[in-house]
């Protein structure tokens, strides 16, 4: 159901009055995590003004420690809520688990599936089950073959309205988090009909190198971006390293639109 041989022509996921896959590059920006309901609003408000289409922020983090900040869990989720009372920009935010999917329903507009759930089979069958779109996130050291595979876990399910979000896989280079495999744009959009999205905060995990390869995401043909921002990353409970702040983001949207205007 993912490949293009059985549906050739581009699958589009309509978002609120957003399409993804419709041309105009999707933007979707916010904090790793939502850490309070200031934050998420200082966020809202700039991002939506520099020119994004969605809000993300996680509520449920996936922290590779069980010490570190795990997410505000459901008071998260009324924060992100309340940002699209303010801002109209429709949210979107990580499911962890099948227990926790009728809540993430009633708050967000986006399912994300983060990198550590992509091969999560019973959890992609149950986000199948819905109608609800879905981001779901290349595995860490998961082929674009696997990747695949798991769309088909949700789309087999009858929910056609997957984006994938390609994020980084793990190699041998240690000076970057990831490495941002933007092989993955032109193979994907070969092999399937289905949207693709760039990460370059968690494919690179500096800041300082972010907004190139936002550049060269937009460039290679990805139909939007995800990236992380946060007013003060030097305080960020997650991720803050690779956040960009709210100024440097606008001239990010703004260069990555001069790319797409010339494509
Ligand atoms: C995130 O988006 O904050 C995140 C945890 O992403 P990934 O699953 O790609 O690591
Ligand atoms: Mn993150």
């Amino acid at each position: 159901l993912a490949s293009r041989a059985f549906h050739p022509q581009d699958t589009l996921v309509t978002v609120g009055n957003h399409v993804v896959g419709g041309g105009d590059p999707t933007i979707i920006a916010g904090p790793c995590s939502v850490e309070s309901l200031e934050q998420i609003l200082e966020v809202a408000h700039a991002v939506k003004k520099s020119g994004a289409h969605m809000l993300r922020g996680g509520a449920f983090k996936p922290r590779s420690s069980p010490y570190s900040f795990q997410g505000l869990g459901e008071t998260g989720l009324k924060y992100l809520a309340e940002a699209r009372e303010q801002t109209g920009l429709p949210i979107v935010s990580e499911v962890m688990e099948i227990d926790a999917l009728p809540l993430m329903c009633e708050y967000v507009d986006v399912l994300q599936i983060g990198a550590r759930n992509m091969q999560n089979y019973p959890l992609l069958r149950a986000v199948g089950k819905t109608q609800m779109p879905v981001l779901l996130k290349r595995g860490l050291a998961a082929t674009m073959e696997e990747w695949l595979m798991s769309a088909e876990y949700i789309l087999s399910e009858g929910n056609p309205n997957v984006i994938l979000c390609e994020r980084g896989i793990r190699t041998f280079e240690t000076y970057t988090r990831n490495t941002l495999d933007l092989n993955a744009v032109p193979v994907v959009q070969h092999l399937s009909h289905l949207p693709i999205l760039v990460d370059p905060s968690h494919g690179v995990g500096k800041w300082q190198y972010v907004t190139a390869m936002a550049r060269a995401g937009i460039a290679a043909g990805a139909h939007g971006l995800i990236v992380e921002v946060h007013p003060n990353p030097k305080e960020a409970l997650s991720d803050g390293e690779q956040s960009l702040t709210l100024d440097s983001f606008d001239t990010m949207v703004q260069e990555v639109r001069r790319i797409s205007a010339a494509m």
